[in-house]
């Protein structure tokens, strides 16, 4: 359990410009003060981010929501009221306290109010909105432990350790058109889940809203050793020396490991336990992983989503 006393320490380091590493429901997230731009540089700086990718602003009151996002209409505090807090990031036109760093420029800002008792505190006690991608190099397996923090970020400042994250996957990002919304990343929320309150939007997206944020640029989430997702391509193949991640099935040759995202199909468990195995079998021996794909409904749409791009650069 994480005290009160400590995330008052951590709401200081925040304070004074530094990195924080704190859970959220979806993943652990490596946060600064939002609207101190040189506080948000050390967020690149530290994950070896690109500045072209923008960070999402996480909220813990809609008071804060009304500072930083202009144009709020209705339908944005519908989406507050059903999912928030929750694992929803709305993209905004932003206000022009919102430093360019954080939204890579655009005049965009994403923001979420994430549902983690600690981070909520964090960021009540620091005072201030809270930017944070995923605390991880750029790239790389998301962390949903603290210990997957410390491994890839040794020398940040404060790690607020929370236990396993619940959800286990990122947000699920969306904007909105003035017909509806649309999804710009896949996530926990999908998109019948929304279309309860709202109607998905006619209109493309456009380039511009999508950017080329690694979230959505094709090989992201990787694992230091090859991944492949299962079809026709173990034939032929020597796997004595490599894991099976597996969604129930027990394959029918020899595996070094085989782990379970879940042993009965289930996609939830999938979700939670996706980067968590994903981390085990990178810090194994095996020389690479095959992992079974999941039935893209529900959640396993986003979980989908994320194995294809840990695979990208393998294909
Ligand atoms: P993460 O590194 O997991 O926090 O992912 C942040 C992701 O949120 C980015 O890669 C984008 O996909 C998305 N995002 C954040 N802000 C914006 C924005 N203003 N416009 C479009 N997408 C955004
Ligand atoms: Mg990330």
């Amino acid at each position: 359990m994480v005290s009160e006393q400590e995330i008052r320490y951590a709401a200081e380091i925040i304070k004074q410009g530094g990195l924080v590493a704190f859970p959220t429901e979806t993943v652990y997230g490596l946060g600064a003060n939002a609207l101190n731009p040189l506080a948000v540089a050390r967020i690149f700086t530290s994950k070896e981010r690109p500045s072209f990718d923008p960070l999402i602003v996480h909220i813990a009151s809609i008071a804060d929501l009304e500072i930083l996002a202009e144009k709020l209409d209705d339908r944005v505090y519908i989406l507050a009221d059903k999912f928030w807090p929750g694992p929803l990031t709305i993209v905004l036109p932003k206000s022009k306290i919102v430093p360019d760093i954080v939204t890579s420029g655009l005049n965009t800002v994403g923001i979420r109010m994430p549902d983690n008792r600690i981070a909520l505190e964090l960021i009540k006690h620091a005072g201030c909105p809270i930017a944070a991608p995923s605390a991880n190099k750029f790239g790389r397996i998301s962390p949903t432990k603290a210990q997957h923090v410390k491994k890839q970020l040794p020398d940040i400042d404060c790690i607020l350790d929370g236990g396993s994250t619940t959800i286990g996957i990122e947000s699920t990002v969306i904007t909105l058109h003035s017909d509806g919304f649309v999804i710009l990343r896949q996530g926990k929320i999908t998109k019948e889940d929304l279309e309860k309150v709202l109607p998905y939007s006619k209109q493309d997206i456009d380039q511009n809203e999508i950017m080329s944020s690694p979230g959505n640029i094709k090989s992201h989430y990787s694992p230091n050793k090859p991944l492949y997702i299962l079809g026709d391509n173990l034939e032929g193949l020597d796997t004595k020396n490599a894991a099976f991640l597996s969604f129930g099935t027990i394959p029918d040759r020899e595996f070094k490991i085989i782990e379970f995202l879940s042993e009965n199909g289930n996609l939830d468990e999938a979700a939670i336990k996706l980067f968590e195995k994903l981390h085990i079998l990178e810090d194994s021996d095996v020389e690479f992983i095959i992992a079974e794909p999941v039935p893209e409904k529900g959640i396993g749409i986003a979980i989908m989503d994320r194995l294809q791009k840990a695979a990208h650069k393998y294909l």
